[in-house]
């Protein structure tokens, strides 16, 4: 089936998907019930890329149906076979690449090789993990006089933002679909396009009718509608705190299962003796990928007294190399543009010194939502730039006197998403990243790996996507005795 994509697509650049003008609906592409549409906009030209329908509560209705129609013949899928249709997904996947690039440059003004590394393979080894997972899942096993079945916990909302558009929506519908649950998926209204390129894939992929359905629109319309649906078993929501807690809330009045990954304000703690200036360089590295808008970004950096100054001087410099429209992208949209310069003005106004990048627009770019690559010195702990999440091109460097000052900075956030820890050895920085609360911590730079469980403690939400973690949250236990 690759190979046949591969002879349709012709090699080079890829071609934007500019939009369709139709839902994913029961394995059709078929019109909105309302008419409405929305504008997809180019970051960097600031112009119409592409349009996308708006779809309504009738829209969602219909495709909850759908999906729950199609429930009961995935379910009983046997998982190898389930497991098979993700691995064609991932090779179609990685056949249409060109065109998934560009879509996502188009819709996201995400640099070039960040959109074929990042935004393109990361989901497309993403879905080959869950591919393989399906396949390898102990759903039965047997506990003493018991058989324990793991069962698929029905529909699936999907509920996603536009931050890295194609790798949250695989990070929920391939554990969904490997788990034998259907799906609602309503994407971020910027960034839908890739969405509508993801559907095809999946029904090119032989995926059945219903299994996967798309309903593009705005979240308090067609996103609230199927937050709430009752037909709804599990919602999965990634996005702000603010909708991330009404959704929550929607969910327990319902009783139903909720997975919750909202914001984060990271820490990456420099521990005395660590390698600084490679420590500062990943770091700095880790906050300005993707424009800032990552919400695992380590976007405190916490340094010793001793070394602060030369923190500083290291992290200034090698902002300065983040030039927008080269290395460092717009971000998504003029709202956010003006929210984070309004960070990085309030930041100056509390006291923080600005030694890299600033509130105002970079020179000689004529159009795009740019901001400079920011750094704020002597941040305090308290202040609102360093507890609030900016997502943008931000960072805060704050002084620390010892290793319990550290920690306390380190956790004193109501968030608990991610961070790093460098250390003069990996004994020392594994010993401070146990006391962090936090769900994921890189040690002395470490890679990413796509089957670790990804969540957070405290407000970064509830659940855990990616690998093993990630597939039980669609799946629930039965268990009979004998
Ligand atoms: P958002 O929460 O408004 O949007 C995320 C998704 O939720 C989108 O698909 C949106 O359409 C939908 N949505 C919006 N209102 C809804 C509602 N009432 N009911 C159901 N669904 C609804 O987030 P945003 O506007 O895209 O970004 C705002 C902030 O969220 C960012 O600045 C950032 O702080 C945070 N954010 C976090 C992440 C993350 O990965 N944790 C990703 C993107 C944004």
């Amino acid at each position: 089936m690759a190979d046949e994509t591969k002879q349709q697509e012709p090699e080079g650049a890829g071609r934007v998907h500019q939009g369709r003008d139709g839902l994913f609906v029961g394995g059709q592409w078929r019109l909105a019930s309302g008419g409405e549409h929305i504008d997809v906009i180019d970051p960097v030209t600031e112009k119409v890329v592409g349009q996308v329908p708006a779809g309504t509560a009738q829209d969602v209705d219909d495709a909850v149906r759908a999906a729950r129609a199609a429930l009961p013949g995935w379910a009983a899928t046997p998982p190898a076979r389930r497991g098979a249709v993700l691995a064609a997904v991932r090779d179609l996947m990685a056949a249409r690449r060109a065109d998934i690039v560009a879509t996502v440059q188009a819709e996201l003004g995400a640099p070039a090789a960040f959109a074929a590394a990042v935004h393109t393979d990361m989901p497309t080894a993403v879905m080959g993990t869950f591919a393989d997972l399906a396949a390898e899942h102990p759903f039965e096993e047997k506990v003493g006089n018991s058989r324990v079945y793991q069962e698929p916990v029905g529909v699936v909302g999907a509920i996603t933002p536009w931050n890295y558009p194609l790798h949250q929506i695989v990070a929920k519908v391939a554990p969904a679909l490997a788990a034998g649950c259907t799906v609602v998926l309503k994407p971020a209204e910027d960034t839908p396009l890739v969405a509508q390129l993801f559907a095809e894939i999946l029904a090119a992929a032989g995926l059945p009718a219903g299994v996967f359905n798309l309903v593009t629109g705005l979240g308090p319309v067609a996103g609230q509608a199927l937050a709430e649906h009752p037909g709804v078993d599990l919602v999965s929501f990634t996005g702000s705190t603010a909708v991330g807690r009404r959704i929550g809330a929607a969910a327990g009045g319902a009783v139903k299962r909720v997975a919750l990954e909202l914001g984060g304000k990271s820490a990456s703690v420099i521990l005395p003796g660590a390698d600084l200036p490679r420590a500062v360089n990943v770091s700095l590295a880790n906050v300005f990928a993707n424009s800032g808008q990552t919400c695992s970004a380590w976007t405190r950096m916490l340094v010793d007294a001793e070394r602060y100054d030369e923190a500083v001087e290291l992290a200034a410099a090698a902002a300065a190399k983040y030039r927008p429209g080269e290395r460092l992208g717009p971000v998504v949209n003029a709202r956010q543009r003006d929210r984070v310069r309004g960070y990085i003005r309030k930041g100056a106004e509390d006291g923080a010194r600005i030694v890299a990048g600033g509130p105002d627009a970079p020179e000689d770019l004529g159009t795009g939502y740019y901001v400079r690559a920011t750094v704020l010195a002597d941040v305090e702990p308290e202040a609102t730039v360093a507890q609030e999440e900016i997502f943008g091109p931000v960072v805060v460097l704050i002084r620390y006197q010892d290793e319990e000052d550290a920690l306390r900075i380190a956790n004193g956030t109501v968030y608990g998403l991610a961070g790093a820890v460098w250390g003069p050895d990996e004994e020392t920085a594994v010993a401070f990243a146990r006391r962090m609360d936090t769900g994921q911590v890189d040690i002395n730079g470490g890679r990413f790996n796509p089957r670790a469980p990804f969540g957070g403690y405290k407000q970064s939400g509830v659940g855990r996507e990616l690998g093993a973690h990630g597939l039980a949250e669609y799946l629930q236990t039965k268990s009979l005795q004998f």
